[in-house]
């Protein structure tokens, strides 16, 4: 072999397609070894053969194309169908290139094969496992979208029923057009921060349009699939809260009208101290002509006070967040408990910072904490005491309200049941109030935290944002 016929043979046997040399009738004049593993034939059993390794039903196309190459059009890679010794086929990627002689004229062709049945098998394989994807997506009971960039690119069944909205209205659609557009920039933060993560995001609150443009409370939570798939998508789950959200504020407002319920003992006490001096009074006023007036004026405006507290506390209110005055809402708390604390024999100390700035709140539902709380400190100490109220502004961050009391304390074991509902150590406690008060402070992005020393006293600090 001369250096030139060594190379060509390099070539042809090194490479790993499978290469056959053909003239324009196509006899075999020459394959390659990578020809002869994939067919199964030797060498020389195909060579003189008539396109042996084209099944018999195609070999009138693969003339056609000869003729096509011989009339000088270009043809590109194609996938055919390529049959081995023993009959069966699989599918190759061919090019087919026309072999010239020195004046120009076709004498034969060149055919490249590459064996891509496993790609193909792969690729089915996942065009499989991504419908069963889509499937299981679709009948997930749990409302799911897929999008991108900002476009819903898939909903599931659930998703459709939870807006009232057909899978095709949502395809192409704008995530936004389903928020509150005030939410559009935090909620493109968020996505951002959901793209550098590798889990599913917590879930965070966000109100959502339904298509008929009742607005709703949701919970979402988002996960960015990018690994091992071509196309990244963020996948979203989102919860229905309407349900969740009655539910709760049914137990808040019923643990409030208990807590007005085992108030009333001392409420009406109260009311009646002063009612007995104004009879009293009246019957001096029926003797003399009197200056018991203002003291009897006194008494009244307490009753009025005592009883219109009462009653706004009774009333269902709308729960509506407003900017509040905390100064305000402790003072009128402590003035409420006053006749709970005097039949305790309890006194409140009050220590308030000079700047107390306003808190964005639901006040009423901050006053049910406060009653919750105080009461508890006031029912600890059956021997009377003191407890200790404090208010302060930290930073201009923070409102922290601390309430500490002498009383019995809270054992260890029993701290950190604490908060879980109906746990009572009372004869007519509901056991709902520790958890009512961290469900609202939690509701207003605060903390609340307990610590207690048997036999001390316990203290209970609320932590609260404030807003500026
Ligand atoms: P309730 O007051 O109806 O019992 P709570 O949820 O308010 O329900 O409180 C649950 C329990 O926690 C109380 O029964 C009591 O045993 C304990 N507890 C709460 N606060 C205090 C406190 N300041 N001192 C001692 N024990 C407390
Ligand atoms: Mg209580």
């Amino acid at each position: 072999m001369n250096v030139k016929e060594y190379l060509i043979d390099s070539f042809m046997n090194l490479t790993s397609d499978g290469i056959v040399i053909v003239d324009i009738n196509g006899t075999v004049l020459e394959v390659n070894k990578k020809f002869e593993e994939l067919h199964g034939w030797t060498r020389e059993e195909v060579i003189g053969q008539i396109l042996p390794m084209t099944p018999d039903d195609y070999k009138d196309d693969a003339l056609r194309l000869y003729q096509s190459l011989i009339n000088g059009e270009q043809v590109k890679d194609f996938e055919a169908i390529k049959l081995r010794k023993d009959g069966t086929t699989f599918i190759a990627s061919v090019t087919v290139s026309p072999l010239k002689d020195r004046d120009g004229n076709v004498v034969g062709f060149v055919g490249l094969e590459r064996d891509i049945s496993e790609k193909k098998r792969v690729e089915e394989e996942l065009f499989e496992s991504e419908k069963q994807y889509r499937r299981l997506l679709k009948l997930n009971p749990e409302p799911i979208v897929l999008h991108k960039d900002g476009l819903i690119l898939f909903v599931n069944d659930a998703c459709c029923k939870l807006f009232g909205t057909s899978s095709d209205e949502f395809i192409g659609a704008s995530i936004y057009d389903y928020f509150c557009p005030t939410d559009k920039a935090v909620i493109i933060e968020r996505i951002e921060q959901i793209m550098q993560m590798d889990n599913y995001s917590d879930f965070v609150e966000r109100r959502m349009r339904k298509k008929d443009g009742t607005l709703f409370d949701a919970e979402i939570s988002s996960i960015y699939v990018h690994k091992n798939i071509g196309n990244p998508v963020m996948q979203s789950v989102i919860r229905d809260l309407t349900e969740r959200k009655k539910s709760e504020e049914a137990m808040i407002r019923s643990e409030k009208l208990s807590l007005i319920g085992q108030l009333a003992a001392g409420i009406a006490h109260d009311i009646r101290n002063p009612l007995t001096s104004l009879k009293g009074f009246v019957h001096l006023l029926k003797a003399k002509n009197a200056d018991y007036v203002d003291v009897m004026m006194e008494e009244l405006e307490h009753i009025n006070y005592v009883v219109n507290e009462f009653m706004t506390l009774a009333k269902p209110h709308l729960s509506y967040y407003l900017e509040s005055n905390p100064r305000e809402l402790v003072r009128s708390v402590i003035a409420f408990l006053q006749p709970h604390a005097h039949l305790y024999n309890v006194q409140i100390q009050m220590d308030m910072d000079q700047d107390i700035p306003a808190i964005y709140c639901i006040p009423d539902q901050i006053k049910q904490v406060l009653i919750n709380i105080l009461k508890n400190a006031i029912e600890s100490m059956g021997n009377g005491g003191v407890i200790q109220l404090s208010v302060r502004n930290v930073l201009n961050q923070r409102l922290i309200i601390c309430v500490e009391d002498q009383g019995v304390g809270i054992s260890e074991d029993k701290l950190t049941q604490l908060g879980e509902p109906f746990f009572t150590t009372k004869t007519n406690g509901t056991g709902l109030g520790l958890m009512v008060c961290k469900r609202i402070i939690h509701g207003h992005n605060g903390d609340l935290t307990i610590q207690s020393k048997i036999n001390h006293g316990t203290k209970v600090q609320i932590e609260l944002p404030i807003k500026k």
